[in-house]
């Protein structure tokens, strides 16, 4: 099956006025954004909640899937699981079925043979990318979750908080540890760790940018 162009040329569009520039890989998320979309038989861009895509890695990747499906972090239809790679699982959130999609092994080679004319491997992979047959282009397979699509999601307005820093912690994310509700950081390991230097002072912020009314 052939690539709709104009479709394509829809969804440049669109990720251009975030991104700046189309570059490869904006092009593979757009075309790994429409695949996806169409193997769980959902029409895109999505305007609701049923679609939840699973990135493996963020930058450019993402404006292509964001402007070719409607998912996006802040509706809480796409989210990232670093892995370092262009790839993605695309779920349905009602039922749960999932695919994943990534491009086909040798895949930067192949798209060299759909631009002959282009003399930059760049440009022969930003052309290529977007005329090269689906079945050469990606792999789609199924996959199952390995938590249930529920907790993935949660639910909204549940919040505890943290029995050691007494933050604040939603969407179910805490940790149970020894009859105790803890998040994440302190449960650990965690992304950071406290500095030995001083606490950054707030109220000096806050005095300096308007009145707090705590100051003298
Ligand atoms: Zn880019
Ligand atoms: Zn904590």
């Amino acid at each position: 099956m052939e690539m709709d162009q104009s479709l394509l040329k829809g969804i440049f569009e669109k990720a251009a006025s975030s991104h700046n520039k189309i570059c490869p890989r904006v092009v593979l998320g757009g075309r790994i954004g429409l695949a996806g979309a169409e193997v769980m038989g959902m029409e895109v861009p999505r305007h609701d909640k049923r679609l939840l895509i699973i990135l493996e890695t963020d930058g450019c990747f993402v404006s292509g899937i964001e402007a070719s499906t409607g998912c996006s972090v802040n509706h809480r239809t796409l989210r990232v699981e670093d892995y370092g790679k262009v790839a993605g699982t695309f779920v349905n959130v009602k039922t749960g079925v999932a695919v994943r999609v990534a491009p086909r092994r040798g895949v930067r080679e192949r798209a060299l043979n759909y631009a002959p004319e282009e003399k930059k491997r760049y440009f022969a992979m930003l052309k290529g990318y977007q005329v090269m047959p689906l079945d050469e282009l990606l792999t789609i397979e199924d996959v199952v979750l390995s938590k249930p699509i529920n907790s993935i999601i949660s639910r909204a307005g549940v919040r505890v908080n943290c029995e050691n820093c007494s933050e604040e912690i939603i969407n179910e994310r805490e940790i149970l540890q020894d009859g105790k509700v803890y998040c994440q950081a302190c449960a650990g390991p965690a992304y950071y760790q406290t500095s030995p230097n001083e606490p950054i002072a707030t109220e000096l912020i806050i005095n300096h940018g308007m009145s707090s009314g705590l100051g003298d």
